[in-house]
């Protein structure tokens, strides 16, 4: 069965690109105009991802997320205007999973799109996995619960937060390139999204104490391990 999408644009001419676009790629297609329209929408379409506009008539994007987050949690890309937007947008931890800055072009939408749905997909498979505990010093990861502890309290991340984490779990102590953070962790390899993965980690170190991710400028960064072995 094919995934089904939930459009949220309010100018209409963006919209029915997309929409014809990702109805050609075989995706069924439910189109909304408004941050109402999109909410109301999701309840009824229970959408497998949804590609969302930040300015919206009614109420933005941001709330429009927040809600339908609320209800059950489905992927959501947004669209911004600019660059350093999505980079507040990921500092307030709106609960989006990746943004793409307008103009883009389609077939960068759709493999967006198709990475979203490839890592909500992986993501089940690991809870069904039931994947061990990765523990880093007083830092433990559970993917399977998709729970993170952090010197005995639990600490709540967005599902991107918690797939960047689990992928520096995995190699405490390893530098991991941004360009291999961007593939493991969204599901693509363009580097003109390396500052997605800056601005990911700028959450992170929010979260869990800015000493636990090392930055290794101009590579990549590191989850720290507290007793380096010499
Ligand atoms: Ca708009």
């Amino acid at each position: 069965m094919s995934a089904r999408l939930l459009v949220v644009e309010d100018e209409p001419l963006i919209n029915q690109a997309v929409t014809d676009r990702l109805r050609a790629e075989g995706y069924a297609v439910r189109q909304a105009f408004t941050g109402p329209d999109a909410v109301a929408a999701a309840q009824e379409e229970l959408p497998d991802a949804v590609i969302l506009d930040l300015m919206l008539p009614g109420f933005d994007g941001i709330e429009v997320c927040r809600r339908v987050q609320s209800q059950r949690p489905v992927p959501v890309l947004m669209l911004t205007a600019r660059d350093d937007e999505s980079d507040i947008l990921v500092g307030l931890g709106v609960g989006a999973d990746d943004y793409l800055t307008k103009p883009f072009r389609m077939r960068e939408l759709v493999a967006r799109v198709q990475a979203l749905l490839r890592r909500v997909e992986r993501a089940e498979v690991l809870a069904r996995r039931d994947s061990p505990v990765l523990s880093v010093g007083s830092l433990s990861v559970d993917p399977a619960r998709r729970r993170v502890v952090v010197d005995g309290r639990e600490v709540h991340l967005t599902p991107t937060e918690f797939d960047l984490l689990t992928a520096l779990a995995a190699e405490p102590g390893t530098v991991l390139t941004r360009e291999k953070l961007l593939l493991d962790v969204w599901g693509w390899a363009d580097a003109s999204g390396t500052r997605t993965v800056d601005s990911h980690v700028k959450a992170l170190r929010a979260k869990l104490g800015g000493h636990r991710v090392r930055t290794v400028h101009g590579v990549g960064y590191a989850l720290e391990s507290p007793d380096p072995r010499p």
